[in-house]
């Protein structure tokens, strides 16, 4: 069986570390915002180049506080693509904004800059792309647009840890960065987690507060905030995985490389849009013939996963919402894509396996 990722592989290949450092917090007795969540907020800034970062329960968690210390509320419009996790939009609505779903870009499944600006109502607050798959959206153009109308820019980086611009990392180019530590994420704990990174201080200050319970002075509340707090456990297993995520994010350069390599006469495989760092969450390929591939995969033990096959904008939680909403793209993007397995561990045996097995299916 080749898994759409090997956790089990790499943590045989961690434990020695990884089990030092848990031992250590388990005889401290220090579980909830302790050292280990400082240090790890210290090296993730310094890793992603950003003056904030701030441990949360998940990246769903991030999106939420991070929309709600840049003051995004009830009435607001928030633009965002329907081609993502139902989390994108879930975090939008619980601010009480509104999600105004609008198409991506055939290639890089990326947000569409035109389709953003065409978008822009007086009740537009703040714009939410999402790094999908692990490349990076346009920022700069999504940057000159938001300050051409005064809006927000706040970065979903749940799959894009290490993803960058220019030498800028995804979560220090918009006022804030989003981050999921969900186990299979490019930077993934062994239990939920999340981040949300700025340079903003005071908005990195509204999230500190949100995040535990809106207090600064222990038993003083300021503010209606939250229990999402990152733990030491996960802090201590993501501070490892910190120290090897750009080897991670090689290896699945590496394999999706020799994927597309082997592939492109047979699929369309994903297009690098070249203004970044592409890190490769998924290996996500396009090709009127998913179902033959599909069979061809289970049939020889091999996962793969569709994501998404219902875009937001067709899900029934958005049916009111999003009455008439047509994205052309994105549905068809919906109904072609497939993603085969991806992980930095994924060897030269297993890739070719799998190319195999999908050229085979479309002989
Ligand atoms: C995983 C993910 C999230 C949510 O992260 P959790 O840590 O699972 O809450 C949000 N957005 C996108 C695009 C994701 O892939």
């Amino acid at each position: 069986m080749i898994p759409m990722v090997d956790l089990k592989n790499q943590y045989q290949r961690l434990k020695p570390e990884i089990d030092a450092e848990l031992a250590k917090v388990l005889e401290s007795a220090h579980f909830i915002l302790g050292p280990n969540v400082q240090a790890f907020e210290q090296e993730a800034a310094e890793y992603l180049g950003v003056k904030h970062a701030i441990g949360c329960a998940s990246g769903t968690d991030a999106l939420h506080l991070a929309l709600l210390a840049a003051g995004i509320g009830p009435g607001d419009e928030v633009i965002t693509p329907a081609f993502t996790f139902i989390a994108t939009a879930e975090a939008i609505r619980y601010t009480g904004a509104k999600p105004v779903f609008v198409d991506i870009e055939p290639d890089s499944f990326n947000i569409d800059v035109s389709a953003v600006e065409a978008a822009i109502t007086s009740r537009t607050r703040a714009i939410l792309p999402v790094h999908l798959f692990g490349q990076p959206a346009d920022m700069p153009a999504l940057i000159a647009l938001a300050e051409k109308h005064g809006l927000k820019v706040i970065e979903d980086c749940a799959q894009s840890f290490g993803a960058d611009i220019d030498g800028t990392m995804t979560g220090g180019i918009g006022l804030a960065g989003c981050h999921s530590f969900f186990p299979s994420k490019n930077l993934g704990a062994y239990g939920d987690g999340g981040m949300v990174t700025t340079n903003d201080d005071a908005l990195a200050e509204r999230v500190r507060i949100l995040r535990n319970h809106g207090s600064q002075v222990r038993y003083y509340h300021d503010v209606i905030g939250y229990n999402s707090r990152l733990d030491e456990m996960q802090a201590a297993i993501l501070r490892v995985k910190l120290r090897h995520i750009d080897e991670f994010n090689r290896g699945r350069r590496r394999a999706a490389h020799a994927y597309s390599a082997a592939l492109k006469a047979h699929v369309t495989p994903p297009h690098e849009n070249g203004l970044g760092t592409h890190v490769y969450h998924q290996y996500t390929l396009l090709s009127d013939r998913r179902d033959d591939i599909m069979q061809a995969l289970q049939a020889a033990d091999i996962a793969c996963a569709i994501y998404y096959p219902v875009p937001l904008h067709q899900q029934k939680v958005f049916a009111e919402d999003c009455a008439g909403v047509s994205l052309p793209v994105t549905e068809d993007v919906s109904r072609r894509c497939l993603s085969l397995p991806i992980f930095p561990e994924l060897s030269d045996e297993q890739i070719g396996r799998i190319v195999e097995t999908v050229a085979g299916a479309l002989a």
